[in-house]
């Protein structure tokens, strides 16, 4: 047997160690772009945060490791080609059948066709070069601009804040930041936090030029209301798309955003050809709708279950996602968890929601600070969709146990409100915030 992975990161490198495990003998080839694989992509900005000194870090494996277990890497060979018919890779140079293909490219970044976007120093952040040359570009003096305030903006916002003096601003097309995420009322503690940082934010504007000085260097923004944004340096985290433009136009079925359609088994419409990871669309847990989730979570288990599948035809399936997510911003700490208001909303599905404004722990154990929680439910099933939490000294990995709530799909009633929560002084109240919620929401 012979399969043939095209992408070698997250998803791709964990099929073929899995694989290869599961199975000594099986010839595995994994094709990547780069001249590395296992790229640790969740570790770049905290590397242009100075967490660590050497970009080798991001590599969670090398090269050389996988091929001592007997796996090739073609390093810096691009999939442009497929013969699905015949089963083969076409390259200029060679052409390389298979009986299995992994299709494992993952996404980039988008980037809008906005005037001089050619310009230096205006960088994306998804790759191990990217990182270099962005660590290697801001001092002290730097004026940065952060296009998009999402998940990877504001981790930029944070490690470049905290590495340097650089002077930020941040600019957001959407009325308020982490709006595909958060509630409103998480958005708005976040924007007090990015003021309280002097970070600039300009909301509801969007750049539509890039000004360029004579060497070609970026030196400015002009937004849609005509303002000028001083800046030397930019960072577009403005999302990411599916790297399938290659897949356009062939017997493989994509979604509209370009997402490759998987079946629970990770199966394409065509036989033998699998996908996971960042190129797909998934299945969402609760509501079992599809869409791209862009995270190392479920890339990480689709990669198994493709090598399981492979293994032996049908034995995993994926259940789900709920788009679970943590994230520091400075001082605070934000998780969230299940369908986000835009879905509830378009899919017109009665909730009952409950918004509690609590204390971490007691009072008499320093450091006792806030902490937020949204629970929403879903009215018709009593379940659990929705949670969201915002506070410090780590209370928001709370989250964790809210999340087993929702995976048991567990109905909201008198029983769940006893749930036995711990309690000790530096951790909790007697009566927990979850508590609070639950109750509220009975
Ligand atoms: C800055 C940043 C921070 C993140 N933080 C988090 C986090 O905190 N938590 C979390 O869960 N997720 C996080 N993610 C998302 C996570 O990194 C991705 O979900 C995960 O890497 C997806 O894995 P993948 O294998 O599908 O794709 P990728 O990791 O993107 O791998 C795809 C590989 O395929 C290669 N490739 C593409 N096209 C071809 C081709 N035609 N031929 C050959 N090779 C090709 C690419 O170069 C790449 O190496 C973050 C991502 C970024 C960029």
């Amino acid at each position: 047997m012979k399969t043939i992975i095209i992408g070698g990161s997250t998803t791709g490198m964990g099929v073929a160690a899995k694989l290869k495990r599961l199975d000594e003998k099986h010839e595995i080839i994994v094709i990547q772009d780069k001249e590395y694989v296992s790229l640790g992509a969740c570790g770049i900005p905290y590397y242009v945060g100075r967490n660590f000194d050497n970009p080798e870090t991001l590599i969670a494996r090398k090269v050389e490791n996988f091929e001592e277990t007997g796996i090739r890497v073609l390093t810096k060979k691009s999939a442009h080609k497929i013969d699905f018919k015949n089963k083969v890779i076409n390259f200029e140079d060679e052409n390389i059948s298979y009986d299995n293909l992994v299709i494992a490219v993952g996404a980039k970044p988008i980037t809008p066709p906005i005037k001089n976007i050619d310009a230096n120093n205006i960088f994306t952040v998804n790759s191990k070069e990217d990182a270099i040359v962005i660590i290697n570009a801001i001092t002290d003096q730097s004026k940065v601009l952060v296009i998009g305030s999402g998940l990877i903006g504001l981790e930029m916002v944070e490690n470049i804040k905290h590495a340097t003096k650089a002077n930020i601003a941040i600019i957001e097309k959407a009325d308020r930041v982490l709006k595909n995420l958060f509630d409103e009322e998480f958005s708005k503690l976040v924007e007090e936090e990015i003021k309280n940082k002097n970070i600039d934010l300009y909301k509801e504007n969007e750049i539509v030029e890039f000004i360029k000085d004579a060497n070609n260097n970026v030196c400015g923004a002009k937004t849609i209301k005509s303002e000028i944004i001083n800046c030397d340096i930019v960072i577009l985290s403005i999302g990411v798309l599916p790297n399938t433009k290659f897949l356009k136009n062939t017997e493989l079925e994509l979604e509209n955003n370009g997402a490759i359609k998987i079946n629970e088994y990770c199966e394409t419409n065509i036989p033998n050809v699998y996908a996971g990871g960042d190129c797909c669309s998934s299945l969402s847990y609760l509501y079992k709708n599809n869409r791209t989730f862009y995270l190392a979570t479920v890339a990480n288990k689709q990669a198994k279950i493709i090598a399981n599948n492979i293994n032996k035809t049908k034995t995993s399936k994926f259940v789900g996602a709920l788009g679970t997510t943590i994230i520091r911003f400075f001082d605070l700490e934000l998780a969230r968890s299940g369908e986000n208001k835009m879905f509830i909303e378009t899919n017109k599905i009665e909730t009952k929601e409950i918004l509690i404004k609590d204390k971490d722990h007691t009072n008499y154990v320093k450091d006792q600070t806030d902490l937020w929680l949204k629970i929403i439910m879903d009215i018709e099933t009593k379940e659990i969709i929705n949670v969201q939490m915002i506070g410090k000294n780590k209370s928001v990995l709370r989250i964790y146990g809210l999340v087993g709530i929702i995976w048991a799909r567990t109905k909201v009633d008198e029983a769940l409100e006893q749930i036995d929560l711990p309690y000790s002084p530096p951790f909790s109240r007697t009566t927990d915030i979850i508590h609070i919620a639950l109750s509220k929401l009975i």
